[in-house]
């Protein structure tokens, strides 16, 4: 079968592989539509994960069964279903203790394009089929279901490690996609005011959208001296990163209030430390928490965020800026998301 593929740090492209074999949990899947994530780029071309060889990238999918083991229950093929980025082994130690995504090791769980080959290949392995393959409600669109891979349960989770409560004011640093969906799910969960970090003018317009209350632009100054001019100079109750680097934790520190949540979803791609400001850290006795996670997987999360689409709680459409017809633009879609143009926010492509 064709895929396409990390061949080392620095380079992609085609190659035939043999098509995955199925154990006896175990499901193939052919993809209906991908989206490549900047995870992807971070992958390749910042090495920040080492290296990898001929390895297919690629880890958001909607597909369909094409081959299921013989201990599969709920999953026969021809079923459409959203196929979670990160595939935890539900019986480990791990997800026994409540970090499946880690299950096997640290970030383990995310096994497409990391461990083994990714989803931009004709056909894909998904382990463990019932625990993580969720079936496509009738009548969602695939497109706007791939953001259900990554982008929604990523986003959400950012919230979720800033566990914003009710009534909380929140900074979301970074209104990429992720940066989006944490921007919709702190709204949904109760956030007041509400301010998204970015300069895009297209993420900017999505971010008011989807509840931002304020928009503050990293490019015109210094965002914590934005951030304490709006409140007064308090600060803020959480803040979920999304995007930046490793000096955006110390801005998150310098702008949250005394116990407050920084939930942290960003790829750090680069850099060997984090560094927190001691001062603004309460010199260690400041309650001022960092929680940062690989977003969970698994059908139960999958279904269930399915259901935000379904009610219409949640518009996931409005992220899509390009679409590509047909297996062969998988490179196109890949080398958009590595230029990002500025009218881009995500790139999705039907088979
Ligand atoms: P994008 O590159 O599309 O968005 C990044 C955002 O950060 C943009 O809004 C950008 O602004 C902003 N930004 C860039 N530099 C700074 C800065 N110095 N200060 C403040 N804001 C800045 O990324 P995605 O939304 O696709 O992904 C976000 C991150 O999430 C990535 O690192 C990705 O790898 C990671 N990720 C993590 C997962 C997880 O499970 N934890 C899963 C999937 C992705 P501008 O408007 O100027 O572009
Ligand atoms: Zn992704």
């Amino acid at each position: 079968m064709k895929g396409y593929a990390m061949l080392k740090i620095g380079q992609t492209g085609w190659i035939e592989k043999e098509k995955p074999s199925c154990g006896p949990l175990d499901a193939i899947v052919r993809p209906i539509a991908i989206a490549p994530c900047t995870s992807d780029v971070h992958t390749v071309w910042a090495g920040a994960i080492g290296d990898r060889h001929n390895m297919i990238l690629g880890h958001e999918a909607v597909g369909e069964v094409a081959e299921v083991g013989s201990l599969v229950k709920d999953f026969k093929p021809g079923d459409k279903v959203i196929v979670p980025a990160i595939t935890p082994d539900w019986n480990s130690l791990e997800a026994q203790g409540g970090y499946s995504m880690h299950s096997g090791g640290m970030l383990a769980g995310w096994k497409f394009s990391n461990f083994k080959d990714g989803v931009f290949g004709e056909f894909f392995h998904v382990n463990d089929a019932d625990g993580n393959l969720a079936h496509l409600p009738e009548g969602l669109d695939p497109a706007a279901a791939c953001m259900l891979a990554d982008m929604v349960p990523t986003g959400l989770h950012g919230v979720e490690l800033a566990d914003v409560q009710f009534g909380d004011s929140v900074v979301v640093i970074g209104i990429g996609p992720v940066g989006l969906m944490s921007v919709a799910g702190a709204a949904l969960r109760g956030a007041s005011r509400l301010m998204a970090v970015g300069s895009r003018p297209n993420c900017v317009q999505i971010a008011k959208e989807y509840g931002a209350t304020d928009i503050i632009n990293y490019k015109e100054g210094d965002i914590v001296k934005q951030v304490l001019d709006l409140t007064n100079g308090k600060g803020v109750d959480r803040v979920v990163i999304a995007g930046g680097d490793c000096d955006t934790f110390a801005q998150a520190i310098q702008m949250l209030k005394p116990g407050g949540q920084i939930g942290n979803v960003n790829y750090l791609g680069e850099g060997d430390y984090v560094k927190l400001p001691r001062v603004e850290w309460g010199c260690g006795m400041s309650h001022k928490q960092v929680k940062c996670g690989l977003m969970p997987g698994g059908r139960l999360r999958m279904e269930k965020l399915a259901s935000l689409l379904t009610t219409g709680r949640l518009d996931t459409s409005k992220l899509i800026t390009h679409k590509f017809n047909g297996f062969d633009k998988i490179e196109e879609a890949l080398m958009l998301m590595k230029d990002k143009p500025r009218d881009l926010i995500k790139p999705v492509v039907i088979m």
